[in-house]
Formats: C-alpha cells, sequence, structure tokens
C-alpha cells in the first residue's frame, strides 16, 4: 500500500489525517481501536465484517460484544495482555461474534498504541478467516479420510514427487517390510533390484504418465531384507498436466496370483495332456473297434462268399446259382420271355487232374472260369457247380441265342491253355434247356440241361446238345423211378435173383462154383424195372448205399442158408456200385456183414466195373488192397468195354476177369471178337488171373471160349438168374445130375 509522503503529512496534519482515513476506509482488512474495552473507531471493513451497518454504528460497543461470551473475552485479555504489555505484537486466531450473533474465526494482530502507556489504548487488525478455516477444515477431513482409505486399502499406495516419496500407506510399508513412517522422502531406488532396473523402470513409466495417460506393469521389485517380490503397479499423475505435482502408484503384489495363474496353467496343461492322453486312447479304442469290425466284416463277407461262391473260382456255387435262376425265372415268366440254362462239362477233365496233378487242374479250371464269365452279359450267371461242371444261365436268351452261345463258350473253352509252359486243351461237352418249353421251374431245366449234356457226351463229346422230347420221357421217367425207388427198399419191392456161375472143366464138363446175384425190383405199377435202368437212378439219389448193403446181407444170408445146406463150397459174386466203391466205409461194412454171418471172407466176391477201376485208378488200388486184406475176393466185371491199362491192371488185387458179353455174343461169327477174347484170356493167363465169360447162350460159344482157355461161364445156357428157392432145387438137381 502507497501511503502518502511523511513530509506532506507533517506539513499538513490535516492532510495527514484525511490520508489515514482514506486508507483506513479502504483497507482489505478491518481495523479497530480500543481503549477500556470498549471500540473507540474501526474503519469500513471491520465494520462489514462484524456486521455493522457503519463503523459509525460500531464506535462505543463494548469489547465484550464481539467475542463468544464473557468469558472468552476475560480470556483472551489474560492471553493477550502480557505480550502486548511486553511492546510485541500479538497474533492469533480468534473465534469470534458477528452483531447478529453469528460466530466466525478471525486472525487478529494486535498492538499498544504506546506499551509505555497502556492507557491509551491497542490497536488490532481483523481478518475474517471464517471461509479458510472452513476450507482448512475440510481439507483435513479429506486428508483424514484419504488417510483412512489409504490405511485401509489392500493394496500398497505410494505417493511420489520427483521420485521421492511423500506419503504411503501402511500396507505399502507392510508389502516391502518398513516401519510405519520410514518411507517418507525415501527415494523409491530402494524397491527396485537395481540402479538400472530403477531408470529403465523411470524411463518407462514417466513418458505416459507425461502425456497425462494411466501407466500399469508387472515388475519384480524387492522388500527392504533384499528378497525379491513380483508386483503388478498401476500408476498416475496426481494433476494429468502437471507431473511435477507428484504420481500416485497403486501396488499389489501378484505373487500368490502368478503362482495361483502358475498353478492353473499347469492344472489347464496337465488336463490338456489328460485330454489329449484320452482322446488318443479313445482314437486307438475307436481305431481297434474299427479294425475289429472290418475284420468281422470281412469274415462274414467271406463266410458270405464260401457260402454263395466257389472257393477256386470266386464263381457263384450251387445256392447262388439256385437263387439268381429262380429270380430269373420268374421275371421270365412274368415277361413271357425265354430263357437258357446250359450246363458244360469238360471232357476228360479227370485225366488232367490225374495225370499233371490237382494244381494245374485248379489252375485250369479258374481259367475256364474266367474266359466263360468274360464271354457272357452282365445279366447272365456263370456258375460252378462242381468239379469241372458250370452252368450257365442266360435270361432273355431264346434257342438261337442258346445256340449261339454254345458254340462261343465251347471256341473259347476249347482253345489252348499255357500252363507252366505247356499247352493244354480241354473240350467242353454242351447241354441246353430252354424255359418255358423244357421245364418252367430251376430244378427241371436243370436236370434236362443234365441230360442233353450227357447226351452230348455220348455223341462224341465236344458238341452242345439240345434237350429233346426222347429226352424228355427219359427224365419224367428218371423222376417217376427216383420216387418209387425211395420207398422200395422199406415195401420189400426188392429181391434178388441168383445166376450160377460154372467152371469149365478139363474133361469137357463143367461144375456149378457159385452164384451171382443180380438186383431185382418189382413195383406195384411199374412192373419189373430192370437193374441196368434203375441202379443209374439209385447212384445219383445216393440210394444206393442202403440199398448195396442190403443186398450184401441178403446175399451172404442166401449163402450161409446153402452152406447150412451142404452147399460149402459155392461162393457168392455181389456187384458193386461205383458210388459204394468210392464209399471210404465198404471194407469195414464188407467185415461187418462178414462177421455177423460167420461166413469165411473167401467165399464172397466183389465185382466193379472196368470202369468203376478206371474212374481212379490210383483210389481203386488202395481200396482193392484194403478189400484184398479181409480176404474177400475181386473180380473185374465187363472186362473190355472200358479202357484199364495194363499197367494198373497189374496193380489190381483182382483174382478175375468177367469177359463182356457183348464179346461173347458174336465170337462164334466174328473173328474179331474172337481175337479180342483170345487177348484178354491171355492176358489173364499172364498176370495169374481167372477168366469168366458172362450171357453164354449157345454151344457153339461156349466152345470156343473153352478152346481158348476161359475158366468159367455165366449164361442162358445153362440157367438164366433165379429166384432163391428156384436157385436151390437147380443145386439140387445139379447134385442129382452129377456124375
Ligand atoms: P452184370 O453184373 O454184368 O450182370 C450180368 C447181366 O447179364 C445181368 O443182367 C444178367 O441177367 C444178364 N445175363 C446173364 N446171362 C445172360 C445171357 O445169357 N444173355 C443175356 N442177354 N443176358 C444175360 P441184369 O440182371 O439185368 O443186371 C444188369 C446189370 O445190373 C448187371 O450187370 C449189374 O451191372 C447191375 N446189377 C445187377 N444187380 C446189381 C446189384 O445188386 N448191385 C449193383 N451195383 N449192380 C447190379
Ligand atoms: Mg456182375
Ligand atoms: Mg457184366
Amino acid at each position: 500500500m502507497s501511503l502518502s509522503s511523511p513530509s506532506d503529512s507533517t506539513t499538513d496534519p490535516q492532510q495527514a489525517l484525511r490520508e489515514l482515513d482514506v486508507i483506513l476506509s479502504n483497507a482489505g482488512v478491518g481495523i479497530v481501536f480500543v481503549k477500556q474495552r470498549t471500540l473507540v473507531r474501526c474503519n469500513q471493513r471491520w465494520a462489514e465484517i462484524y456486521g455493522f451497518d457503519s463503523p459509525a454504528d460500531a464506535a462505543g460497543i463494548s469489547n465484550v460484544e464481539i467475542y463468544e461470551n464473557e468469558r472468552v473475552a476475560h480470556d483472551f485479555g489474560v492471553r493477550a495482555y502480557p505480550v502486548l504489555a511486553a511492546g510485541q505484537t500479538f497474533r492469533c486466531e480468534q473465534r469470534m461474534r458477528r452483531r447478529n450473533g453469528e460466530l466466525f474465526w478471525a486472525h487478529l494482530t494486535g498492538r499498544l498504541i504506546d506499551p509505555e502507556a497502556p492507557g491509551q489504548g491497542s490497536i488490532w487488525i481483523v481478518d475474517d478467516i471464517d471461509d479458510k478455516k472452513a476450507a482448512d477444515a475440510a481439507l483435513q477431513d479429506l486428508n483424514a479420510e484419504q488417510q483412512a482409505i489409504l490405511d485401509h486399502a489392500m493394496v500398497g499406495i505410494v505417493f511420489l514427487r520427483e521420485r521421492r516419496v511423500t506419503r504411503c500407506n501402511r500396507a505399502f510399508e507392510q508389502l516391502f517390510g518398513y516401519a510405519p513412517g520410514e518411507l517418507s522422502g525415501q527415494l523409491s531406488r530402494v524397491w527396485y533390484l537395481s540402479d538400472d532396473d530403477w531408470l529403465e523402470a523411470g524411463e518407462r513409466c514417466y513418458e505416459p504418465l507425461a502425456r497425462g495417460e494411466s501407466f500399469q506393469a508387472e515388475m519384480l521389485l524387492r522388500r527392504k531384507d533384499g528378497s525379491p517380490l513380483l508386483c503388478e503397479v498401476r500408476s498416475q499423475a496426481i494433476d494429468r498436466r502437471d507431473l511435477s505435482r507428484g504420481t500416485i502408484w497403486i501396488t499389489q503384489d501378484i505373487t500368490a496370483r502368478k503362482q495361483a495363474e502358475e498353478a492353473l496353467r499347469e492344472a489347464k496343461d496337465q488336463l490338456e495332456m489328460l485330454v489329449a492322453q484320452r482322446t488318443e486312447q479313445l482314437i486307438r479304442t475307436v481305431e481297434a473297434l474299427e479294425q475289429k469290425v472290418a475284420e468281422q466284416q470281412a469274415a462274414e463277407a467271406h463266410i458270405q462268399r464260401l457260402a454263395l461262391y466257389d472257393g477256386l473260382t470266386g464263381l457263384p456255387n450251387r445256392h447262388l446259382l439256385a437263387d439268381r435262376s429262380n429270380q430269373a425265372i420268374e421275371i421270365a415268366r412274368r415277361s413271357n420271355e425265354p430263357l437258357a440254362v446250359l450246363f458244360l462239362d469238360l471232357d476228360h477233365f479227370k485225366n488232367i487232374n490225374d495225370s499233371l496233378g490237382h494244381r494245374v487242374g485248379d489252375a485250369l479250371l479258374t481259367q475256364v472260369a474266367t474266359r466263360l464269365r468274360g464271354a457272357v452279359r452282365e445279366q447272365d450267371t456263370v456258375a460252378r457247380t462242381g468239379g469241372d461242371e458250370f452252368v450257365i444261365v442266360l435270361p432273355l436268351t431264346d434257342i438261337g441265342g442258346a445256340a449261339h452261345l454254345a458254340s462261343k463258350l465251347m471256341q473259347l473253352a476249347s482253345a489252348p491253355f499255357v500252363m507252366d509252359g505247356q499247352e493244354l486243351a480241354v473240350t467242353p461237352s454242351v447241354g441246353i434247356a430252354m424255359f418255358p418249353t423244357d421245364g418252367d421251374d430251376f430244378d427241371t431245366l436243370c436236370k434236362c440241361a443234365d441230360a442233353a449234356m450227357y447226351r452230348a457226351k455220348r455223341d462224341g463229346r465236344n458238341v452242345f446238345r439240345f434237350y429233346t422230347s426222347e429226352m424228355q420221357a427219359h427224365t419224367a421217367r428218371t423222376l417217376v423211378l427216383e420216387n418209387a425207388l425211395r420207398r422200395a427198399l422199406e415195401r420189400g419191392q426188392l429181391s434178388l435173383h441168383y445166376q450160377p456161375q460154372f467152371a469149365l472143366l478139363e474133361d469137357g464138363e463143367v461144375a456149378l462154383t457159385g452164384a451171382e446175384a443180380l438186383l431185382r425190383w418189382q413195383h406195384p405199377e411199374l412192373g419189373w424195372v430192370s437193374p441196368a435202368e434203375f441202379i443209374p437212378v439209385a447212384e445219383n439219389t445216393s440210394l444206393i448205399l442202403p440199398i448195396g448193403e442190403w443186398v450184401l446181407r441178403e446175399a451172404l444170408t442166401q449163402l450161409r442158408a446153402w452152406r447150412a445146406q451142404g452147399f460149402t463150397e459155392l461162393s457168392m459174386a455181389v456187384n458193386l456200385s461205383t458210388v459204394q466203391f468210392r464209399h471210404a466205409d465198404l471194407p469195414a461194412l464188407v467185415g461187418r456183414v462178414l462177421d455177423e454171418m460167420a461166413m469165411p471172407a473167401q467165399r464172397l466176391e466183389l465185382e466193379l466195373t472196368e470202369g468203376t477201376a478206371m474212374d481212379d485208378p490210383q483210389a481203386a488200388v488202395a481200396m482193392m488192397n484194403e478189400l484184398h486184406a479181409r480176404g474177400v475176393r475181386l473180380s473185374i466185371d465187363d472186362f473190355g468195354t472200358g479202357y484199364a491199362s495194363l499197367s494198373y491192371l497189374k496193380k489190381f488185387r483182382v483174382n478175375k476177369l468177367k469177359i463182356d458179353q457183348s464179346f461173347v455174343r458174336d465170337l462164334t461169327e466174328d473173328a474179331e471178337d474172337r481175337a479180342i477174347v483170345d487177348a484178354i484170356i491171355r492176358m489173364a493167363q499172364a498176370l495169374g488171373l481167372s477168366t469168366l465169360a458172362e450171357g453164354v447162350e449157345t454151344r457153339g460159344q461156349l466152345e470156343w471160349l473153352r478152346r481158348l482157355g476161359c475158366e468159367a461161364v455165366q449164361g442162358y445156357l445153362f440157367s438164366r438168374p433165379l429166384p432163391a428157392a428156384a436157385f436151390t432145387a437147380f443145386l439140387q438137381n445139379q447134385v442129382a445130375t452129377a456124375p
């Protein structure tokens, strides 16, 4: 405040007083003169502070009125007086009263006008600091609140200025291991691990903080004892616009959190690993299961193939053929279309098997199968139904088409095969049956095609034949016989006739040596059926086995009866069918029946045809050896009609060759037949076999046979086959007429 110069006031006291007045009335503080506890004079501001309308209004009031009460006024005097009396300035903050009774805080500065004469009064400068006081109090409250918050915060909070601690909470001290207040004024360096760390952190954080942004980081810090502490640190400038006012840092120990996170991650990793392992295991299990299923399916498919397909050639077998054929026939029936069934049989396939081995035979069949399959259409079926037998079903095929395909197949099948560098050729015989003319179901068509195929074979092989009405009559008869024969045995329709056999004696006489048992079948409607007709039927249906056994037992029973009557030298010849001869049980059966009858084995002679013996010569040799070992005699029936090779004949354990009646028939007229019979007899003699000529009907034939050296005969000349009783009579008659 600029006052007028002292020189002016001294020169003019009035002027000085005026000046003083201006100063007083314009001063920003209240000024008052007090004399004897009474307000003498005050300026405008003082009046305003204490609530008086004007300074004049306040003049003369008692000092006590501006204090809270009398006691306070008294106390104030007691405090101030000694100071004032010592000539010093008294300063204090004091609660005072306005005129309207309102209390307020004032700052008082007082001094005696003249310390030597205290009665002259004192002068006081008053400042209304109520607002400031209130603000201070509010600030203090705020600070207290803040500290309370800070001290109760679970996180460490520190205030820094110039990187020095201005303030921090208890949690911060505890976090870093300091005593209360210990950190105050310290550089933040103390909780860093190194100078470098500290500097680096400073560079890192102060840049964003200076921009007014917050800073956040994870930091590895140290406690007072030097141990490391992993913290999450968040910081912000207290005044975003002015970094120099300091920063606040919130610090949290995240060691436990990190450990928890780490543990969680480990657990998660472990879980993931376990899941991966389980998944892996599951995949393996699933794979194993899938493989099992695949294997099972493969096995089932294999079983199905075995059930429906031929293992060697992969062609459909008989079951699948029947299935497909029935469907094809059903379709043909509904759509009124023709259909052909072909039977194809390889001629003399057995020879290939026997001479070159089964491996070559199998390879040949496989190649034939491939060729056949390659020659037919999609809708056709080529099946293998037996050793060298194929059946081909051709839907939508008429006679012309069937003939065309038959010749094509024959060409294909008979083209040479190269096997192991060797050229092989087979010829097929084909029989054809047509739907619906020859039959309207699969079984019938098969029988027809089979019959036609046999005709093809009989007609010289390597040809095809259609089924004809003549064959039809034959097959129809076969069916009838088959059905009738099934009951023939149990109904007692079978019987045996016996044809005597004679030895040609040196003296020109003959001697009865035995009988051949010949089967007879008398059916109530069909009458007498020739064994030449029904034996093949019995063979085709396996009925021959029980029938053959019955024949053997019946013949031996009869022989036992004759022996009982004294005809002990008689032998019994029994015919064996090919089927029986191939049956492994035959020797055992024969042995059993002989034992049952208590018959000497050498009295039994089993006849097998040349065809039977040569069908499978090696097996025949083995079977003959077994029968021979049981003491049974063997003869070869119908000798000369087959193709027995000398080499095998030598190995056959037979006792007798029965010269077929076809050579005997024209013996007297036909020199060629005589030559054959002559050759047979010489060969038999060379091999140590006896001979018997069949079908001897005339004395001329007998003479020739005797002359050629034949040892025995059988024929109508001596006797037809006879029922048992007639034969017994014949026997007795023989004895009676014996010389
Ligand atoms: P086979 O074994 O060659 O029997 C001889 C056949 O010639 C018999 O015909 C017989 O009656 C006939 N025969 C005998 N003497 C004369 C004759 O002087 N002139 C003519 N023309 N024929 C004569 P059968 O009894 O009709 O038998 C035919 C074939 O049936 C037999 O031929 C035999 O192969 C077979 N057979 C007969 N009985 C049985 C049997 O019990 N089992 C088997 N598996 N086959 C049998
Ligand atoms: Mg015979
Ligand atoms: Mg014969």
